[in-house]
């Protein structure tokens, strides 16, 4: 009698919309589309697809209608935050906040903090990380060769830092190497030097389970369109107190509980945190959305991890074959990652590259500097890259075709 293995298969893996889509080439012929840019935006997942579907009928205005799709909406909007929670572990005391992705999110915290707080980062981030904060106070790190010294130049720069409010903010995973940051152990220097910390969230939550207590970081941010959702939505995760003692930055209905007439001037009274920081109307279509491709997400990370660990490898393995192809790191080629690979190709022509990989082979890669300037000037010697970036929809023959278009170009440009 031979016993039954239980295998992952494939099919449990959560599945994306346009897996079957076809495009045209510039021969006219039409192939299946490889979209090796998750990186950038994710496919909309089936399950998220259908939650929206059943929910536009009740679409209406949350937190202000006494009608029943109004109630609807409220609900689906309010059961959006305990989906957050559940899928970052976060504590019951963080606050929720819904924004328009991880750009907003990080621009609500930077006009969050208290006044004169020490921001903390390092210098490869991303801009949406890098940019919202600016002034005396922010101390930006260079990136060091490895997690060790990043922890040791943290710890230095904690306490070479003035007393006060501090805050260290740090990647998840880099949108350039894809490689994963020792989180933990920045969180654990931060807490030592009585500092706070904020994740960026936006490349890891895709790709791995992000427990913020586990982490044990204070505010974590991400965005819709990175975890299978839709675009327009994202999030604010963590403690509430100073985004409770801060003037909101985008003002409005939703902000304000109190607004009175003094004349020459106006007397407003803002909400509480979350509505405080969610002026206007909310964007309740893309919330739900966000809200189950993290349940979805959050069910389904054993297969996930195992379908993203095994086409990666075959995807760096197969680009280690291609002549000229230089991958990036910042850590160096061994250093645990998510499915994202940026590479230089010889001198090559990256632009050409992705635009030929499109049109003669139906390939969607990115080319550029990935709005991380500062991390792909360094690690391409002041050349742009290429990047690759896998997930739920891709698959084997997606990569190989990609490896073998890449090998026909390079070699016809050499
Ligand atoms: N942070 C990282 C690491 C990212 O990769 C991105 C997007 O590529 C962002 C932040 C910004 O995300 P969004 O454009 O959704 O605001």
């Amino acid at each position: 009698m031979t016993v039954a293995v239980p295998r992952i298969s494939v099919a449990a893996l959560p599945r994306v919309v346009g897996s079957t889509l076809r495009v045209p080439l510039v021969t006219g012929e039409r192939v299946e589309y490889a979209n090796l840019d998750h990186a950038a935006s994710a496919p909309c997942l089936e399950q998220v697809r259908d939650a929206v579907d059943e929910l536009l009928p009740w679409y209406a205005s949350v937190h202000r209608g006494a009608g029943f799709a109004s109630q609807v909406s409220t609900k689906v909007y309010e059961q959006a935050r305990t989906s957050v929670r559940r899928f970052l572990g976060a504590r019951d005391t963080d606050a929720v906040v819904f924004t328009r992705n991880t750009t907003d999110a990080l621009n609500l915290l930077a006009r969050s903090v208290p006044k004169h707080t020490a921001v903390i980062l390092f210098d490869t981030e991303h801009h949406a990380a890098l940019l919202p904060w600016r002034g005396p106070n922010v101390r930006r790190l260079r990136t060091p060769a490895s997690p060790a010294t990043a922890v040791l130049d943290l710890d230095r720069a904690l306490r070479e830092a003035p007393v006060g409010p501090r805050l260290v903010v740090v990647t998840g995973a880099s949108n350039v190497t894809g490689e994963v940051w020792p989180v933990a152990e920045l969180a654990r220097v931060a807490r030592r030097h009585g500092a706070r910390i904020a994740l960026d969230a936006a490349q890891l939550a895709p790709h791995r389970p992000v427990d913020v207590r586990a982490l044990d970081v204070d505010y974590t941010v991400l965005s819709g369109h990175k975890i299978y959702a839709p675009f327009g939505s994202g999030v604010l995760v963590g403690r509430s107190d100073w985004l409770q003692a801060a003037e909101p930055y985008l003002v409005g209905g939703g902000a304000t509980s109190r607004v009175t007439d003094h004349g020459d001037r106006l007397g407003v009274a803002w909400s509480a945190v979350p509505e405080r920081h969610e002026a206007g109307t909310p964007n309740v279509v893309g919330v739900h959305a966000l809200a189950v491709a993290c349940d979805v997400l959050g069910r389904s990370w054993e297969q996930t991890v195992e379908h993203e660990r095994a086409l990666l490898a075959r995807l760096r393995a197969g680009l280690a074959t291609v002549p000229g192809v230089h991958e990036l790191a910042l850590f160096g080629a061994e250093h645990d990652r998510v499915g994202v690979v940026s590479f230089t190709a010889g001198g090559q022509d990256v632009g050409y590259l992705a635009a030929a990989l499109s049109a003669e082979h139906g390939i969607g890669v990115r080319d550029g500097a990935f709005c991380a300037h500062i991390a792909v000037h360094r690690l391409a010697h002041g050349e742009r890259a290429l990047r690759a970036s896998i997930g739920l929809g891709t698959t084997e023959e997606h990569v190989d075709r990609f490896v073998a278009a890449l090998r026909t170009l390079v070699t016809e440009g050499s």
